[in-house]
């Protein structure tokens, strides 16, 4: 497979970069020190369309290819990995949740502003006892009339206490194992019964937090469910597989960084290493 980058290609990674060594990097060290999602940071990049790469820009995105997306979030992580975590997680998780499986009215209530950088979007899917194997969550999802009331809790949710849309997985039929689950859209500022526990104290990725959350008796309309009932544990499946390609992305960009730094280091070395320093 070729991946050598094409002239748009190398002109989307230039266009990040710049933007990553004037805005990010100089900002870097505080976000890792204060561990704060960086709002001011996320909507400059919301205007560049970052917040939105692989989506078209009918639904507000870049209409970027995935390979330019992937670039783009290399050069975003090189800058900062909690940053990386931010952007990936709403557009390659909740965004691709949405322009993928939801229907049209969806996309364009709910991905649109995401794509746009206008809100910002969570993944809800693990919990305590239910991490890789999935159908082990206890979270459910009732249907009540034109409504579902959502009980249950959620746990490692990146941007999940700032999210102004989380994609979350429920079941519908507890006695039907990975068939019984469904996808949803929850709107935190407006959906009673949604609750942020708390977030992480991490070693790392800072700057985008990692939240738990809990649903009381939350009341959601029926039109909220993404795609038919029982289909959500295949949503979350190819969900997370197009996310394992910006997780590589991220590794590598994060890999970049500390090669900078030990150049930068190494230079700094062989200056003091100077006779007469
Ligand atoms: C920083 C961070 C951010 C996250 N963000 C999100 C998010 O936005 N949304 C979300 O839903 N989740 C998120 N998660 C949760 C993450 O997806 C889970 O950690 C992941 O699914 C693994 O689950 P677990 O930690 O319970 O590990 P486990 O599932 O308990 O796995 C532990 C180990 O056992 C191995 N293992 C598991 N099952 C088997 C098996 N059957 N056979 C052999 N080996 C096995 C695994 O490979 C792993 O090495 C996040 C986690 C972190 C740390």
């Amino acid at each position: 497979m070729d991946f050598s980058l094409s002239p748009e290609q190398s002109q989307i990674r230039d266009m990040v970069s710049e933007f990553v060594d004037e805005e990010i990097r100089p900002v870097a060290a505080d976000i890792d020190h204060e561990d704060e999602f960086p709002a001011d940071l996320v909507s400059e990049m919301g205007d560049l369309g970052l917040m939105g790469m692989p989506f078209p820009e009918e639904y507000g995105g870049a209409g970027l290819d995935y390979h330019s997306y992937a670039i783009g979030l290399e050069e975003i992580s090189r800058g900062s990995g909690g940053l990386g975590t931010v952007v990936a997680a709403h557009t390659s998780l909740a965004g691709n949740m949405l322009y993928e499986f939801g229907d049209e009215a969806q996309k364009e209530t709910y991905l649109a502003p995401l794509a746009r950088g206008e809100e910002i979007g969570a993944f809800a899917l693990s919990e305590p006892q239910a991490g890789s194997d999935v159908p082990a969550m206890g979270t459910t999802a009732e249907r009540d009339g034109e409504e579902y009331v959502v009980n249950g809790n959620k746990l490692w949710i990146s941007n999940g206490s700032v999210a102004d849309t989380v994609t979350l997985f429920a079941k519908t039929d507890p006695e039907a194992g990975n068939r019984g689950i469904s996808s949803f859209v929850v709107r935190p500022e407006g959906d009673d019964g949604f609750h942020v526990e708390g977030t992480e104290e991490k070693l790392g990725d800072k700057g985008c937090p990692t939240a738990e959350l809990r649903f009381d008796d939350m009341r959601i309309p029926a039109d909220r469910r993404i795609g038919e009932e029982g289909r959500g544990f295949v949503h979350a499946l190819k969900t997370l597989n197009g996310g394992r390609i910006t997780i590589a992305a991220r590794g590598v960009g994060i890999a970049q960084a500390a090669l900078d730094e030990a150049l930068r280091y190494a230079q700094d070395r062989e200056q003091f290493d100077q006779p007469g320093c």
